[in-house]
């Protein structure tokens, strides 16, 4: 069966599963497999079933639970119970699909006679169906998301735009953090925190941050060269940190472009910060090899304190969940002053993120003079050719 792009085929026997038989979807280089029986023993055991194509003879049973009944010359009308070799069947017609489901209740005890709880049952299927369907899209969208991203790299839909990093208490910039865009063949932006997700989950991050740091030099290395201050921060997962080839890399690129390795900063996210040794003496060795390295988003995990100790940073980026904290409610109720405390002890330098609004900047600069801030209020993310222009 095809319908726009899909193919759907039946009964394609399942790869562990000896004797059990599932539909087949496929799209692009997705294919997702869905086997009715699964739910229909979540749902209701005490139901036979079928799937059938179409409404009209000749009907071709899809997929069945039970004894399949005659359906030679049926004709099935949504809704419409249809009696069949002395059993009752309840009959319903996916809208979307050119498909109906036939289901009957096994043996049926008086006490299942129940018109209501056939309703349940076929309701329970119905959903369970349509949750199978609405899990392969997603899962077909994920995994073309990877596939196309990776085309995007090749073919220039994706840029990199810089955020600039000020200093609180003169507002000057001091720094850029370099982010990622993607506008998709149809002119929609795809959104960071998903296609990022997606390359760490498939496994080539690397190739993404790699992409990001050869970018940001191609465009800045005139600017960086002649301002030996200005660093330009990167966003890199915990596998970037532990490949061997990635600081290597770093320092080839530099010294193609002219650079010192103090001009790119490393921004490691918490979720990506597995708690290993490796970790933290790949991290040591970026240092040594003088690059920044970051913690990004601080403060939106409970491990941040317990990594803080093992692994040696140089700075926290103070997560801008706290800005909305501050917007919502009192002062007092944040823990923004134990965080800036911590970092002092620690010796660390922070960089503020998402201040949104004055009142929040007064807030920081009166907690923490010293501290770097990022957000809308100083600016929004530009691209290259507007970083330098003010
Ligand atoms: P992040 O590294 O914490 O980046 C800061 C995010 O906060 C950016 O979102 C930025 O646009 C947004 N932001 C900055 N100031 C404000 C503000 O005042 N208010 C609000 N509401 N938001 C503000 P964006 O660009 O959507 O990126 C989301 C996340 O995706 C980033 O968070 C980072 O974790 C990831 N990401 C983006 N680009 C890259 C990349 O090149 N590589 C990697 N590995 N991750 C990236
Ligand atoms: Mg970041
Ligand atoms: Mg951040």
């Amino acid at each position: 069966l095809s319908d726009n792009g899909r193919n759907s085929s039946f009964r394609v026997p399942q790869v562990g599963g000896p004797g059990a038989n599932a539909m087949l979807m496929q799209r692009g280089d997705a294919a997702v497999s869905l086997n009715g029986q699964a739910y229909i023993e979540a749902v209701d055991p005490r139901l036979d079933y079928m799937i059938v194509s179409g409404r009209q003879a000749p009907l071709r049973v899809l997929q069945a639970v039970g004894p399949v009944p005659n359906l030679e010359g049926i004709q099935l009308v949504a809704q419409q119970p249809l009696h069949l070799n002395g059993r009752l069947y309840e009959v319903r017609c996916s809208q979307r699909y050119a498909s109906c489901l036939i289901a009957a209740l096994r043996q049926p005890p008086s006490i299942f006679r129940s018109p209501v709880l056939l309703e349940f049952g076929m309701f329970g299927l119905l959903i369970g169906l349509s949750g199978g369907f609405a899990a392969s899209v997603a899962i077909g969208r994920s995994r073309s998301l990877g596939k196309q991203l990776r085309v995007a790299m090749r073919s220039g839909q994706l840029k990199v735009v810089y955020q600039p990093i000020v200093r609180l208490s003169d507002r000057r910039q001091v720094g850029a953090e370099a982010l990622l865009r993607w506008t998709d063949p149809t002119g929609k932006p795809v959104s960071p925190d998903a296609f990022i997700a997606t390359a760490e989950n498939e496994g080539f991050i690397g190739q993404v941050t790699r992409f990001v740091v050869t970018r940001v030099l191609e465009e800045l290395h005139d600017e960086l060269r002649r301002r030996p201050d200005f660093q330009v921060t990167v966003n890199v997962a915990a596998s970037d940190i532990l490949d061997n080839a990635f600081a290597p890399f770093l320092s080839a690129r530099l010294q193609a472009a002219g650079l010192p390795p103090t001009c790119i900063g490393l921004e490691l996210t918490e979720r990506t910060t597995a708690n290993s040794r490796e970790l933290g003496k790949a991290i040591a060795r970026l240092r040594e090899a003088g690059h920044k390295v970051y913690i990004d988003d601080f403060g939106t995990d409970y491990s941040s304190l317990s990594y803080l100790s093992r692994l040696r940073v140089d700075a926290i980026k103070i997560n801008r969940a706290f800005m909305q904290a501050l917007h919502d409610q009192s002062d007092q109720d944040t823990i923004a002053p134990q965080i800036v405390a911590m970092a002092e002890v620690l010796g660390l330098s922070m960089v503020i993120e998402g201040i949104e609004e004055e009142q929040q900047a007064a807030y920081f600069l009166a907690l923490a003079p010293t501290a770097l801030a990022q957000g809308w209020l100083f600016s929004k993310p530009v691209e290259a050719g507007r970083l330098f222009a003010a």
